[in-house]
């Protein structure tokens, strides 16, 4: 029997658009002259996905060549809170752009294809690297997350799987494919995965080259099956297949040691005529800015990946100007954020000029370089901290005497070993 309501004026109710009465599918929808059926619904919302995914869109905001932050944009915007690395920002920005670019051409009919150019940044440990790295991602729209590269190990070993990189994208990106698929990822402590030592040993290298075979595919561009939960795959879980064609892949590491490559390079080539003159023009005190693909591949980087990264930029190491403009001088930086926790307490905080030279002083001779400034900064307010949300006072003024006191009582040690 045919159940469907008969409408006032005798007719049955059916789907506007495939004409279905209401007896024949599991509900109608009602809407203001027409109705529509589940599986039209259904239809609907696959077609509107279908559409939306296929235009460039990031951030659900549609990409357009004339809104994109151009190279110097983005320099400036990394200036507001990174002192220096100047080398590092220019190649940065220069990448970030073409990666828009290159998403902004994916529509086109173009023959030309511009390929993708992941990044390697080399440097001391605590000179700007994830920094950078997490300065780029706020001014970007696009999916951005960090991985550690420590963490991986060839599949079937204990530690994490190399796709694992890939759960961590799709997460940021609310497991939007389309979106997650334009991200870019900063794979730090990359050079903890080089190989072991020159010669194949008897143990496998798990977490060395292993890890760097399962790195190529992702950072050349491959369809990956990845576990939507991360952890090791097995084989009743679900995967979503991501392509990584347009992940941008930003590695950065210490690479300690690596100065010694450079200056063994720089001698072994620098024989022979106008070899002196060259010489004298080396800066003994920063090699680092000599770097060049082959010494990457003297630490044990693979040739293969080392191709694959094929921007190669670095920092350099911070001196006491750098460190003592850190302290003050960035968007957010340690001092500004001291002034406004006190801000919060109604209490107006200063500074005696003397004691960020003190602060500086004290970074260097313990080598503990710009983390360490937070830590000693921490020490010297620790107790003002304590102390001045239950005192009713609107000023304090931070003087040099009051810092060496506080460090001077301060377990150094402790700080020495931060
Ligand atoms: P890396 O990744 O190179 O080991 P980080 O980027 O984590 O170093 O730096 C550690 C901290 O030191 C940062 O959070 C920041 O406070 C400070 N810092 C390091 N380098 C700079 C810089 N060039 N400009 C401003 N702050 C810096």
């Amino acid at each position: 029997m045919d159940e469907s309501k008969i409408t006032k004026n005798g007719k049955k109710n059916r789907c506007s658009f495939c004409g279905r009465l209401e007896s024949e599918v599991n509900f109608l929808i009602t809407g203001m002259n027409g109705y529509i059926c589940d599986s039209c619904t259904t239809q609907a919302y696959e077609i509107t996905k279908e559409a939306l995914d296929a235009s460039t869109s990031v951030g659900g905001k549609k990409l357009n060549m004339k809104e994109l932050p151009k190279p110097l944009e983005i320099k400036a915007f990394l200036d507001q809170y990174i002192i220096g690395q100047n080398d590092a920002k220019r190649f940065l920005s220069v990448s970030v752009y073409n990666h828009y670019k290159r998403l902004l051409q994916k529509d086109s009919k173009d023959d030309v294809e511009i390929e993708k150019s992941n990044i390697i940044m080399v440097g001391s440990t605590g000179t700007g690297k994830t920094l950078l790295a997490r300065t780029i991602a706020k001014l970007l729209h696009v999916p951005f997350t960090i991985v550690d590269a420590t963490v991986l190990t060839e599949a079937g070993y204990v530690g994490e799987d190399i796709e694992s990189i890939l759960t961590r994208l799709l997460q940021v990106a609310d497991y939007n494919v389309g979106e997650a698929e334009q991200g870019i990822v900063f794979i730090d402590e990359i050079d903890k995965i080089a190989r072991k030592g020159d010669n194949p040993s008897i143990t496998r290298d798990v977490s060395g080259e292993g890890v760097q075979q399962g790195l190529l595919k992702l950072l050349e561009g491959s369809v990956v099956n990845v576990p939507p939960q991360g952890g090791r795959k097995h084989p009743d879980q679900k995967m979503i297949a991501v392509n990584t064609k347009n992940i941008l892949f930003i590695c950065g590491g210490a690479f300690d040691g690596i100065e010694k490559k450079i200056a063994q390079r720089l001698n072994t080539h620098v024989v022979g005529y106008g070899a002196s003159q060259k010489n004298a023009s080396i800066n003994k005190g920063n090699m680092m800015q000599y770097i060049a693909p082959q010494d990457l591949k003297s630490f044990g980087l693979i040739p293969e990946i080392i191709g694959r990264l094929p921007v190669l930029t670095y920092l350099e190491p911070l001196d006491r100007s750098a460190l003592r403009a850190i302290l003050t001088e960035p968007k957010n930086s340690i001092v500004k954020q001291y002034v406004k926790l006190f801000e919060m307490d109604g209490v107006n905080l200063t500074f005696q000029t003397d004691v960020f030279e003190y602060i500086v002083d004290k970074a260097v001779e313990y080598k503990l370089g710009a983390r360490g400034l937070r830590s000693i900064v921490e020490t010297i307010m620790m107790d003002v901290m304590f102390e001045i949300p239950s005192q009713d006072q609107k000023e304090y003024e931070v003087t040099l005497s009051y810092a060496k006191a506080q460090l001077d009582k301060s377990n150094m040690v402790r700080l020495q070993t931060a």
